[in-house]
């Protein structure tokens, strides 16, 4: 693919069966590679808060690279990312198959899954992705709602029934 083709990108399969997946040096080593083409790329400067930490974290490291970057640091990256993949599917000219193979989102769900393993996420967080869970209990709460406010609960566009 040209850079800044209009083809759609291709997405690579997730490894995360391999061992390597959650192997915290190299997924920081997967993050400099990656890290290193959006600084000299910056493109994404603006699209949400996960880029400006990036930036920020390199102008304001010792020699204005990313090698003075501490890679304990990169969390802060990904803290701010919220996987919702707008870099990767609308800005980026460098997504596969252009050689530099960059995938942003994948990389930051890569050191989540890392984050993860290592015991790193808090409670509040892992709690919080229980979907089914969270569901169950929410409409548990609402039943007793809809029963005390029946014509309310009966119509949830708005309009009075
Ligand atoms: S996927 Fe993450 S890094 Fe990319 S635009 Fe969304 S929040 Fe930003
Ligand atoms: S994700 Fe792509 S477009 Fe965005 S800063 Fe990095 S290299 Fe540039």
């Amino acid at each position: 693919m040209r850079e800044g083709s209009l083809e759609a990108p291709t997405r690579h399969r997730i490894a995360w069966e391999d061992p390597n997946f959650t192997d915290r040096d190299k997924t920081e080593a997967e993050m400099h590679r990656i890290f290193d083409i959006c600084h000299t790329c910056r493109r994404c400067f603006n699209l949400c808060d996960a880029f400006p930490r990036l930036f920020d974290l390199i102008d304001n490291s010792e020699s204005g690279e990313l090698d003075t970057v501490a890679p304990a640091d990169y969390r802060k990256v990904a803290d701010a990312c919220t996987l919702c993949d707008m870099c990767f599917m609308t800005k980026c000219p460098y997504v596969p198959p252009h050689e530099f193979n960059v995938d942003f989102p994948h990389v930051m769900l890569r050191y989540r899954a890392v984050e993860r393993r290592e015991g790193r996420i808090p409670l509040q967080q892992r709690e919080l992705v229980k979907t089914d869970r969270n569901g169950r209990l929410a409409s548990m709460i609402a039943r007793p709602q809809e029963r005390a406010y029946p014509a309310v609960a009966g119509d949830r566009s708005g309009h009075p029934s």
